[in-house]
C-alpha cells in the first residue's frame, strides 16, 4: 500500500455517528454533519448518511457540489457565509445559506428568482466569539428586511462559539439564542424551525442535564471523526478515537547524539526540536513533514516521542529501538493534523471497508 496515506475505518465512523445522535436525540437535538475536514468525500459523507444524519454541512461551495455530483441523499448546507462570487451555485446546490449581510441575503433573493427556486436561510448570530454574526441587537432589523424579499425562506437562526476566541457556549449563551428564537415569532409572527446552537464545542453543555431551551440542532465534524469534545479534547465516553490515522515510512533508523554540533541559528520552519538529555539515542525519520501535514498535531505511538520536523522529515525519537528501513508508523492526528493531510495530495485515502486506495 502506497506512504504516506491516512486511514480511515468507516465502522468506528459509523459508530460514532450513530452514537452521539442517538444521545442527542435525548434532548430533541438533530445532527448536521461537518464534512469540510474530509472535504466531503463520498464514502464519508455515505457513511454520516447511513448512520442516521439527514443534513450535512459544509464551509465550502466546492465539497458540497463533490456530495451532490456523488448523488449523496442529503439536505446540504453551506455553514460559512456565501461569497457574492458564488452566488449562483448556492442558490443551486445548497438547501440551506448560513448568512450575515443584508447585501448577500438581496443577492440570493435575486438569483433564487431568476433560477425560480427558494433558498432557505439561516441568520447567524453573534453570541461573544467574535467570528461570524448579526449583533442580537440588530438581529429585528435584518429579518425584517428579509420577509419581504422573494424566493427567501427564513429557516431559522444559529451561533458559533469556540472556534475564534475560545468562547465556551453554556447555559447562559445558548439561553440567549433561544430567547432570540421567541424574540422573533413573537415580533414578526413566524415559526422559528432551526436553532442551531452550535459545534463540537456544544457537546459539553449539552450532555450537562441542563435544559437546552429551543436549540433544535448541532453542526458537528471534529466529535464524529476523532471522537473528542473539543473545549478541553476530551475522549466523548463510548466513541472511538481511532477512527482516523496517518501511516508513514520509515526511511532512517540511526544511532545519533541527542545534541546538535555547530553555531545554531534558524531552521526550517523557525521551530526548534525537542530538548533532551545529552547522549546518544536512536532517532528515525519518517517519510512525511510539514508539507503534508500538521506535525505538532501528530500523536506517535506510545514509547516514541517526536522532535520536529522539516517539509517532509518527521524525526522521532524511538529511544534504544532501531526500526526497520521500509516499516510503518501509524500516528493518530488532531483535527489540524487531519484537515491538512485530507487536503494534501501526497497522501492517499484509505477506508477500511474496502481497503483499496482511492485517488486522491
Ligand atoms: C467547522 C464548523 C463546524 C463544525 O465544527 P466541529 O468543531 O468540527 O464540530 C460547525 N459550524 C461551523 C459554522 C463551522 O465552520
Amino acid at each position: 500500500m502506497t506512504t504516506p496515506r491516512i486511514e480511515i475505518d468507516l465502522d468506528k465512523i459509523h459508530h460514532n455517528v450513530h452514537t452521539l445522535c442517538q444521545r442527542l436525540a435525548c434532548c430533541g437535538i438533530t445532527v448536521t454533519g461537518v464534512t469540510k475536514a474530509f472535504l466531503g468525500r463520498t464514502e464519508i459523507a455515505n457513511t454520516f448518511v447511513r448512520a442516521g444524519l439527514q443534513s450535512l454541512g459544509d464551509s465550502r461551495i466546492e465539497n458540497i457540489k463533490a456530495m451532490r455530483h456523488a448523488h449523496v441523499t442529503a439536505s446540504m448546507t453551506l455553514i460559512r457565509a456565501p461569497m457574492l462570487s458564488q452566488i449562483r451555485d448556492v442558490v443551486v446546490h445548497c438547501d440551506i445559506s448560513f448568512n450575515t449581510e443584508i447585501e448577500t441575503i438581496r443577492r440570493l433573493s435575486a438569483m433564487a428568482r431568476t433560477l425560480s427556486r427558494t433558498h432557505a436561510i439561516v441568520l447567524m448570530v453573534e453570541l461573544g466569539d467574535l467570528r461570524e454574526g448579526i449583533m442580537p441587537e440588530n438581529l429585528g432589523s435584518v429579518v425584517q428586511e428579509i420577509i419581504r424579499l422573494p424566493n427567501i425562506v427564513l429557516k431559522g437562526i444559529g451561533s458559533n462559539l469556540a472556534c475564534f476566541s475560545g468562547v465556551s457556549p453554556d447555559s447562559a449563551n445558548m439561553a440567549e439564542l433561544s430567547a432570540l428564537a421567541y424574540f422573533i415569532e413573537a415580533r414578526f409572527g413566524l415559526t422559528v424551525d432551526v436553532v442551531s446552537g452550535g459545534n463540537s464545542a456544544n457537546l459539553e453543555w449539552a450532555f450537562s442535564g441542563e435544559d437546552t431551551g429551543r436549540i433544535t440542532d448541532l453542526r458537528l465534524g471534529e466529535s464524529l471523526l476523532l471522537g473528542l469534545e473539543t473545549l478541553h479534547r476530551n475522549t466523548i465516553d463510548g466513541l472511538y478515537t481511532d477512527a482516523i490515522s496517518i501511516v508513514a515510512e520509515v526511511i532512517e533508523s540511526k544511532l545519533k547524539p541527542t545534541q546538535p554540533r555547530g553555531t545554531i541559528a534558524q531552521t526550517a520552519f523557525g521551530g526548534t526540536p525537542d530538548t533532551r538529555v545529552a547522549g546518544n539515542a536512536v532517532q528515525t525519520i519518517l517519510a512525511i513533514g510539514n508539507q503534508d501535514t500538521d506535525t505538532l498535531g501528530l500523536t506517535p505511538p506510545s514509547g516514541m516521542r517526536i522532535l520536529g520536523a522539516s517539509g517532509d522529515h518527521l524525526v522521532m525519537d524511538t529511544g534504544s529501538e532501531y526500526m526497520a528501513i521500509g516499516s510503518e508508523l501509524s500516528l493518530r492526528p488532531n483535527y489540524s493534523a487531519l484537515i491538512r493531510a485530507m487536503t494534501s495530495p501526497s497522501l492517499s485515502k484509505v477506508m477500511n471497508t474496502q481497503m483499496e486506495t482511492t485517488p486522491t
